[in-house]
């Protein structure tokens, strides 16, 4: 027993994603498929349209050049794009899901000319729920879970980056390295949530009065490190004291102030003479290290600060 052409339709017809025929020039000559609107808009209208008449140039451009590709390859290829209905001129007040899409293109060569034209079958799935997964995996791989803020392991490799440009091209960095004060007192006075509400607290604070290219990361229980590009290591500084002033005293207001929360801070900025990451990371080791022993709560610029006049 075999399916009728009737039949054969009724199949193409039932298939769950849409099935584009579109050929070389761009024409949509055929959809079938794809019937569900909680996953798609229903395109049919398309047909006979070219791609330039219903799509913004720059994207019908990429479409055909996938097309010829396909072509040009003669072989299935597969892509991922992001598309939304109001992107589609025609699709605007279909029923279908909201906002941008995300699709996973197979495209295959049809072994026959239409209307003298080579064509492709181009096959769209939705893969919108899977896109926003890997990109909760991606943040989740890159920052802390408690703070949210960048984790050591992403601080590093982009510090490897950062020092790379600084070798290359002369970029400028420093790096702030900061420890919260007798931060154990706060666990045994107040309980570990508390501790864990003040990082998070101060995180925020933190991140707000930073610069938008700064890079604030946790690299280890209560102690964090800050990348600032593009800067000197005396205005690091200032960037530090600003921190360890107003910012601390945000956090303070916010937690109340019976906390008495203090923070030290060690500073120092990629070197000619650096040869790894850890050269820099040992100065700020070093600074933190002297803030915490002349007394806390005060931030110190490897090889000296500068002077109170000067800043
Ligand atoms: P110092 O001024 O010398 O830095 O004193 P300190 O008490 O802060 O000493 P240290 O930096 O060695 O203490 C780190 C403490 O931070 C010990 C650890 O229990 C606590 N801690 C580390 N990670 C977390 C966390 O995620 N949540 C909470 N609540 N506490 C943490
Ligand atoms: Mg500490
Ligand atoms: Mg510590």
């Amino acid at each position: 027993m075999a399916l009728n052409s009737e039949q054969m339709l009724q199949v193409l017809n039932a298939l769950p994603d849409p099935v584009f025929v579109l050929t070389e020039s761009g024409t949509y000559v055929g959809l079938f498929g794809h019937a569900d609107p909680n996953y798609y808009h229903d395109g049919h209208d398309l047909v006979g349209s070219n791609l330039h008449d219903v799509l913004p140039a720059d994207v019908a451009d990429w479409i055909q050049q996938q097309i010829h590709l396909s072509l040009s390859k003669k072989r299935l290829i597969k892509v991922e794009y992001p598309l939304s209905a109001s992107q589609v001129k025609g699709l605007e007040n279909q029923a279908g899901p909201d906002g941008i899409i995300w699709f996973e293109g197979h495209i295959q060569p049809f072994p026959k000319t239409i209307s003298g034209e080579r064509a492709v079958i181009w096959v769209a799935r939705n893969i919108t729920q899977r896109k926003l997964l890997e990109a909760k995996l991606l943040q989740a791989s890159l920052t802390d879970p408690l703070t949210g803020v960048w984790n050591r392991r992403h601080l590093m490799e982009t510090l490897d980056h950062t020092f790379a440009d600084f070798r290359r091209y002369k970029h400028p960095a420093a790096l702030i390295m900061f420890d919260i004060d007798h931060f154990k007192r706060i666990n045994d006075e107040k309980g570990h949530l508390e501790g864990d509400k003040v990082l998070k607290i101060l995180c925020d604070v933190f991140s707000k009065t930073l610069r938008e290219n700064d890079m604030l990361a946790r690299s280890g229980g209560e102690e964090f490190i800050i990348l600032l590009p593009n800067i000197t290591e005396e205005n690091a500084f200032l960037s530090a004291e600003r921190l360890r002033t107003k910012a601390v005293e945000d956090c303070q207001n916010l937690l109340g102030h019976e906390y008495g929360l203090t923070v030290s801070f060690g500073i120092s900025e990629f070197k000619q003479s650096d040869q790894h990451v850890q050269d820099v990371l040992l100065r700020i080791d070093k600074a933190l290290y002297q803030a915490k022993n002349q007394g806390r709560n005060q931030s110190v610029l490897f090889g000296g600060n500068p002077p109170a006049e000067g800043l």
